[in-house]
C-alpha cells in the first residue's frame, strides 16, 4: 500500500515512524513533512490545506491511504473534497468528514453534542455580540474563575481563563465585539469551571465501532510547575497513573460509548482517531474539550505503546471492521520531552543546527520542527524535538529521556525539567 500522512510535526513523525514498521506499507509519503520524516518517507514540500496539490500528488504517486495528521485539513472537509472527486473516492482517508469534525471547529457544536448525548461536561452558554449583556448577566451566575473560549480554532490560544468578573465581562465584549480572535471569536462560550486533574482519551473509530489507545497527560505550560505560557505541549506521560480501571471503566461508559453513539445518530460521518479532552473531577470523568485527530506530544507515547500494525487498524477503519480487530497495548510506560527553541511561545529563532541525534540510543528522537538543510538538521520551528523513551515506570522512562537530551545540543534549546514529577 502506498500511503501518505498530511502534517510535519513530532506527531507525523511518529505516526512515519508506525506506519514504516507495518509490511503493508510499500511506499510512505508526508506532505510537507520534517527531518524526521526525511529518514523514513519521501517528503513533499505542499501545504495541507492545498487540497488541490494533495490531489496531484496522490493522482500521480497512486497513494491508496492519506492519514491526515493536523485539523485544519479536516475542518475545511478534506476527507468530503476525496468523497466528492471521482478519481479520489476509492482512497482511504484516515480521519472525519467536515460536519464531524465541527466536533473540533466549532466549541458551541461540541457542547451542543455533549448536552444533546447526556455526556458530563461543564455547564456553559453560548454569546454573540448583540447578546453581549445577557453574557454579563450568565457571568454574574457564576462564580469565579470564569472560563471564556472563543468558538471557533485559535491556535490553542482562544480560551480565557479569568478571575476577575469586571476583567471578564471586559474580555467578553473585547472578544464579540473586539474580534480578539477574529472570526474564531464571532461566537463565545462561557463555562462553568472545573477544579480538576487533566488527561487525554484517544480513541479510534471506523464510525460504527470504537478502540480505545492509550491514555496520557501532557504538560501545556511553558515553566516548571505548570507556570507561564501556554504551549502546544511540552511533554507527556502514558498510561495515566490516576487513570485506573474504575475511572477508565466510567470514561468508556459514560463518555466514549455515547460520543460514538451520538455520532452515529448525528448522522455524522467519522474515520479516525477522537482525541477527548478530560478532567477528572473527584472521581468522576468530565469532558473539556473533543479533537478530531491525535494530540501532539500525546502521539509521541500513545503510539509506540500500541503494538497493533497501524496499516491494518487503520485499513480495518476505512472499511468498518474494527469490531474484528483487537487492540495490543505494551504494558511499559513511555514519556517524551518536548525540546524548544529558547524563547518559544514567544518569539525565537530558526536556522540553529540540532547535534548528537545520532548518539541517541536509549530514546527514540521524534522530529517537530526541524528540517534538513545542506545536509545538516537544522531549527525550524517552536517545538523542535520530542525524546521518547520507554520503561518499566514512567519515572524510568523520564530518567531514560533526560539522560538521551544531554546528549543533544543546539543553541538556546529549552525544556521542562519536571516532565511527570506530579503524579
Ligand atoms: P487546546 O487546543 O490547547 O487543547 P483549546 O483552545 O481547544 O485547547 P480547551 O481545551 O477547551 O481549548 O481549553 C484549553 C484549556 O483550558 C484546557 O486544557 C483546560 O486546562 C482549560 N479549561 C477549559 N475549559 C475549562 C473548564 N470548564 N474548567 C477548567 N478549565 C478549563
Amino acid at each position: 500500500m502506498t500511503i501518505l500522512i498530511l502534517g510535519s510535526g513530532g506527531r507525523e513523525h511518529t505516526l512515519a515512524w508506525k506506519i514504516n514498521q507495518s509490511p503493508l506499507c510499500k511506499a510512505l509519503y508526508v506532505a510537507p513533512g520534517n527531518s524526521g520524516t526525511a529518514q523514513i518517507a519521501k517528503n513533499i514540500d505542499i501545504k495541507v490545506t492545498d487540497f488541490n496539490a494533495i490531489k496531484e500528488l496522490v493522482l500521480t504517486n497512486n497513494i491508496d491511504m492519506v492519514v491526515v495528521g493536523p485539523e485544519d485539513p479536516l475542518v475545511l472537509g478534506i476527507h468530503d473534497f476525496f468523497l466528492s472527486d471521482q478519481q479520489l473516492k476509492h482512497i482511504a482517508v484516515i480521519g472525519p468528514e467536515k460536519a464531524a469534525a465541527e466536533l473540533e471547529g466549532s466549541k458551541e457544536f461540541a457542547k451542543e453534542f455533549l448536552y444533546r448525548h447526556n455526556i458530563p461536561t461543564a455547564a456553559y452558554q453560548s454569546f454573540n455580540k448583540d447578546n453581549v449583556e445577557k453574557g454579563y448577566a450568565f457571568l454574574e451566575t457564576l462564580k469565579p474563575p470564569y472560563v471564556l473560549k472563543a468558538d471557533g480554532l485559535a491556535a490553542g490560544k482562544g480560551v480565557l481563563i479569568l478571575n476577575d468578573l469586571d476583567e471578564a465581562k471586559a474580555e467578553l465584549k473585547n472578544m464579540l465585539v473586539g474580534a480578539k480572535f477574529g472570526e474564531a471569536s464571532t461566537k463565545v462560550v462561557i463555562e462553568e469551571f472545573l477544579d480538576g486533574i487533566e488527561l487525554s482519551c484517544f480513541v479510534l473509530t471506523d464510525g460504527k465501532n470504537y478502540k480505545i489507545l492509550p491514555t496520557a497527560k501532557d504538560y501545556k505550560r511553558i515553566g516548571e510547575g505548570d507556570t507561564g505560557l501556554n504551549t502546544g505541549g511540552m511533554g507527556a506521560v502514558s498510561p495515566v497513573p490516576f487513570a485506573d480501571e474504575a475511572f477508565m471503566n466510567k470514561v468508556e461508559e459514560r463518555i466514549v460509548k455515547p460520543t460514538i453513539n451520538g455520532l452515529q445518530k448525528d448522522n455524522l460521518p467519522y474515520k479516525g482517531f477522537v482525541f477527548i479532552g478530560l478532567i477528572k473531577v473527584g472521581d468522576d470523568p468530565k469532558v473539556i474539550e473533543y479533537n478530531v485527530r491525535l494530540g501532539d506530544p500525546e502521539t509521541e507515547v500513545v503510539l509506540p505503546r500500541l503494538k497493533n500494525d497501524l496499516v491494518a487498524l487503520f485499513t480495518a477503519v476505512s472499511n468498518q471492521t474494527l469490531d474484528e480487530v483487537e487492540i495490543e497495548i505494551d504494558e511499559r510506560a513511555a514519556t517524551t520531552i518536548m525540546l524548544v527553541s529558547g524563547g518559544y511561545p514567544e518569539a525565537y529563532e530558526k536556522g540553529k543546527e540540532i547535534s548528537g541525534v545520532d548518539l541517541i540510543t536509549e530514546s527514540i528522537p521524534f522530529h517537530a520542527g526541524s528540517i534538513i538543510e545542506q545536509g545538516k538538521i537544522v531549527t525550524s520551528g517552536g517545538r523542535v524535538m520530542a525524546i521518547t523513551s520507554y520503561g518499566d515506570s514512567y519515572k524510568e522512562a523520564i530518567k531514560k529521556s533526560y539522560q538521551s537530551i544531554e546528549k543533544l545540543h543546539f543553541d538556546k534549546m529549552n525544556y521542562r525539567k519536571d516532565i511527570g514529577f506530579d503524579l
